[in-house]
């Protein structure tokens, strides 16, 4: 007869880590027990003797099976964390990134009005948007992304987070109703259509639509930076993230396009991850 599977923490985290093949199982394996458990982390070391009832346990078996499969946590988990406030995520859009969090950073630091308007091009979650919108009250954010899934999510989000956040459904800038801003902010899709990157880790689970630009994941850069200034007050700002790789093509399409004070910014790991220029057009002497 097969003895029964033991249903302690310490026998369903050992042998999910034995399974997980992540950087990080041990981790992983914690959080989705946690998850289906209402355990905290800690109390995992401290009675690792403590039983799981068998429901529990098969919700776990399910998530690990899953995990096991290469499916990022924060969709097993169903939210991720950003700038500190929790964002609920599903497969429809990319995980925001603590990368990204920079080029919130960045955009906090442009001198902007008080009653500012800002726009975030393919928010996906609505991550940037409802980070800006919790740092800066007064600015009037507006956010859009092409994607149904898209908008009802960045909506939820918006609601669970109580921040003000117009959200439209647009492809960029087709489908906004007309207005002008003061700061055009997105992380676009920027990876090469044939980069390696995209067989491996998270971004196999993430939608194409979200990650892949063009043979050299230029494409949606070209047509942000070529269209933002009819959709910039004059003076406004324009920051964009983008590959590693990438800073010095994207200056030239800032510059090309006419933007000035062009300039680019690092992420966490050192790399030039974002560019940002103004729209001051010749001879208008209020836009420095
Ligand atoms: N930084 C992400 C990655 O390399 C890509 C995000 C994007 O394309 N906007 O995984």
């Amino acid at each position: 007869m097969m003895s029964k599977p033991s249903l302690t923490c310490e026998a369903l985290l050992g042998d999910a880590v034995r399974r997980i093949a992540s950087d990080t199982p041990r981790l992983d394996a914690e959080l989705l027990l946690a998850h289906v458990s209402s355990l905290s982390r800690s109390s995992f070391r401290a009675y690792p003797e403590r039983e799981l009832d068998s429901e529990q346990a098969a919700q776990f078996e399910g998530l690990v099976a899953q995990r096991v499969l290469g499916v990022p946590i924060a969709y097993l988990l169903g939210y991720q964390e950003f700038w500190s406030l929790p964002f609920i995520v599903s497969n429809s859009t990319l995980i925001p990134r603590p990368d990204t969090e920079c080029l919130v950073e960045q955009a906090l630091e442009i001198p902007l009005a008080d009653n500012a308007k800002v726009l975030d091009l393919g928010t996906g979650t609505g991550a940037i948007a409802l980070a800006l919108a919790s740092e800066q009250p007064n600015w009037l954010v507006t956010a859009c992304d092409f994607q149904e899934e898209a908008i009802t999510q960045a909506q939820t989000n918006a609601r669970e987070l109580q921040l003000p956040v117009n959200v439209f459904q647009s492809g960029w800038f087709t489908g906004l109703p007309a207005d002008s801003f003061d700061l055009i902010v997105s992380n676009p899709p920027y990876i090469a259509s044939g980069d390696y990157h995209l067989g491996e880790g998270d971004v196999r689970f993430e939608p194409a639509s979200a990650l892949v630009a063009g043979v050299d994941g230029l494409d949606d850069i070209r047509k942000i930076v070529d269209e933002a200034p009819a959709w910039l007050n004059s003076g406004g700002w324009l920051l964009l993230e983008h590959g590693f790789d990438q800073a010095k093509a994207v200056r030239d399409l800032f510059s090309g396009r006419g933007f000035t004070n062009v300039e680019s910014r690092k992420d966490y790991g050192g790399n030039d991850r974002m560019t940002l220029g103004q729209w001051a057009p010749q001879g208008d002497d209020d836009a420095e």
